[in-house]
């Protein structure tokens, strides 16, 4: 029994060994699934969808987007990087979940920078301020005093803990001194349909997200922190323009595999994302909701390691200094 089982294990072993780069060659033969970390209509969600859209073309293999919410992305990533190597299941990541969460979830399931195999960055997206459209102040500087006098009385939601919209507000808030009472939704989705509806006052969020709604005067932005406007909202001005020369906060969804995806596997999914990058039609639509493409060699996956590394350092003193922990 025990020799028969040694016996298929080596041989097993070894089929695996020679089959590898025969197996990856014919990468894909069945629909990969992409894991969204939060909910559907949030900027996670469009971005993932836009270039899955492309990468399924391109792959001869439809893209399927899986949303798992919860625990400000820390949830899907988590089963994301338990998931088989084999490059059928992979993730949508971003600022939160890769470089901000290592600093407030303290028994966090995986390390953003060994856990992973990164295959590259979708797009940058820089952070605006946010309010209901009927909120009663007229530009950031009053925005910001209202909100200092109201302190918990104003809510403002993002989309849980180690979230972009949680990390960022929260550098907002501490910036200015106001304690406002933060509401935490599975995605930002949700959380600008409530500030439509009017239930939510505001929120720190991805770009990609509101160019729709501030376009459509459905919601308002203060401003977007970034050293210059963006050309998908040239009305809208910089927080140095504004008056909060120092809030200046970008973010970026990015696609991951779980580590130990075979090379060959790695190097087809990135031909296919930067493909999408460069396909006419899937470009302006990032372009049109303000994404920031990245160039050159930030399209590489070793890159992409990189960047990952240095958010990680980046953001974990900014999170500890302000002393904000999950459980
Ligand atoms: N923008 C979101 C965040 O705050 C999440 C989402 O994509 O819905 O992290």
């Amino acid at each position: 029994m025990k020799r028969t089982f040694a016996a298929i294990a080596v041989a097993a072993a070894t089929l695996t060994g020679a089959s590898t780069s025969a197996w990856a060659q014919n990468y894909p033969t069945r629909p990969i699934t992409m894991i969204v970390p939060f909910a559907a209509g949030g900027p996670t969600d469009v971005v993932a969808r836009i270039v899955g859209e492309s990468m399924s073309k391109t792959l001869g293999q439809q893209i399927v987007i899986e949303n798992v919410a919860g625990a400000g992305g820390t949830t899907g990533i988590t089963r994301g990087a338990q998931a088989q190597p084999d490059g059928y299941t992979i993730m949508m990541g971003h600022m939160g979940t890769h470089g901000a969460a290592p600093a407030l979830y303290p028994k966090l399931r995986y390390d953003p920078t060994k856990d992973f195999a990164p295959i590259g960055m979708a797009a940058g997206t820089p952070i605006l301020i946010v309010a209901r459209k009927d909120y009663p102040a007229k530009d950031l500087k009053e925005f910001i005093a209202r909100l200092k006098t109201e302190q918990d009385k104003a809510n403002e939601a993002h989309a849980g803990v180690g979230s972009v919209s949680f990390t960022t507000c929260t550098m907002f808030n501490v910036m200015n001194g106001i304690k406002p009472t933060r509401v935490p939704y599975t995605g930002t989705g949700p959380v600008i349909n409530d500030m439509i509806g009017g239930k939510v006052d505001y929120a720190c969020d991805q770009i990609v997200n509101l160019v729709t709604q501030i376009q459509g005067g459905n919601i308002r932005a203060y401003a977007i922190a970034t050293p210059a406007r963006s050309p998908a909202l040239p009305d809208v001005p910089t927080t140095k323009e504004a008056g909060l020369p120092d809030y200046q906060v970008s973010a970026w969804n990015a696609v991951f595999a779980p580590k130990n995806t075979p090379p060959a596997v790695v190097a087809k999914l990135n031909e296919a994302l930067v493909k999408a990058l460069d396909d006419p039609g899937t470009k302006k639509r990032l372009l049109d909701l303000g994404g920031v493409l990245p160039e050159g060699k930030e399209r590489t996956s070793a890159w992409l390691g990189e960047y990952v590394a240095q958010e990680v350092a980046r953001w974990t003193p900014i999170l500890k200094a302000g002393g904000v922990v999950a459980p």
